[in-house]
């Protein structure tokens, strides 16, 4: 299920996502939290209550609108929320965990309420810890026991713990690029996690393996350092995943066509 991040704004864009399955947005803009006066609008969808003339005109309402108007009009299966960048369930701070841990009860209602609206499934991703002794499990385990269908965890540059996610049978995205930033084996990691893995972040990176560091690219792309990525596409299109291209403001449309093209072939 081929898909990439775009903006349903970009309309210029957006005739790109014709034809593939699954899509990836920001709800919100990328660096928002929740917003804080959206949790009431949001109870209100949720029990399918009647919003004030000014809740339908906040931005929040007009996003999940556009977002149920564009999952329907584009026959989109898998829809995925994209947590904002300081969102980080494993922060040792207590304001960045608190307000994370909103974010999550918010987002995680969210899709609910989208599934409900188009019967497509729908993820809220947020990136896993960079070390796993921040984890707070109490909070933790009461959040995923109530909203671990709809959470998605990304594996990170440098993130050791696929085991915590194991343990919470939670769903897992494998992001290549991360990955093999990690220094690890793309095809061998997959295989070895194949079982909790929901989605794909199908991406190359420019910066050398096991540094740590990502700068995403296109698969095919002479600066692409993900070794075996092609090799990749074509094992993976074995599985019924969600497969997100992530390319920043770019639309790969491009490299949407080649990769189809290799999926179609096999
Ligand atoms: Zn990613």
């Amino acid at each position: 299920m081929l898909g990439y991040h775009v903006s349903i704004d970009d309309v210029k864009n957006l005739k790109y996502i014709e034809g593939l399955e699954s899509a990836q947005i920001f709800l919100t803009n990328r660096s928002l939290h929740a917003p804080p006066n959206a949790f009431e609008a949001l109870k209100k969808l949720l029990l399918k209550k009647e919003l004030t003339s000014d809740e339908k005109k906040s931005s929040f309402y007009v996003n999940m609108m556009a977002t149920i108007k564009f999952i329907k009009y584009f026959k989109i299966k898998v829809l995925i929320i994209h947590a904002s960048y300081t969102t980080q369930l494993f922060s040792t701070k207590d304001d960045v965990f608190m307000r994370s841990l909103q974010d999550a009860y918010f987002y995680t209602s969210c899709c609910k309420v989208i599934e409900r609206e188009t019967k497509a499934t729908a993820y809220y991703n947020i990136h896993l810890p960079k070390k796993t002794s921040t984890i707070r499990s109490d909070e933790l385990s009461k959040l995923f026991k109530k909203t671990k269908k709809y959470i998605l965890l990304e594996t990170e540059t440098d993130s050791p713990i696929p085991e915590f996610v194991e343990s919470c049978e939670l769903n897992l995205c494998f992001d290549t690029a991360h990955v093999s930033a990690s220094g690890k084996d793309i095809m061998s990691t997959f295989k070895a996690l194949r079982k909790i893995i929901a989605c794909v972040h199908l991406n190359g990176n420019t910066l050398d393996v096991g540094s740590k560091r990502d700068k995403h690219c296109a698969f095919n792309d002479k600066e692409n350092k993900v070794p075996k990525l092609e090799e990749f596409i074509k094992y993976i299109s074995h599985f019924d995943l969600p497969i997100i291209l992530e390319r920043g403001a770019e639309v790969p449309s491009n490299e949407i066509k080649k990769i189809q093209q290799m999926l179609d072939s096999l």
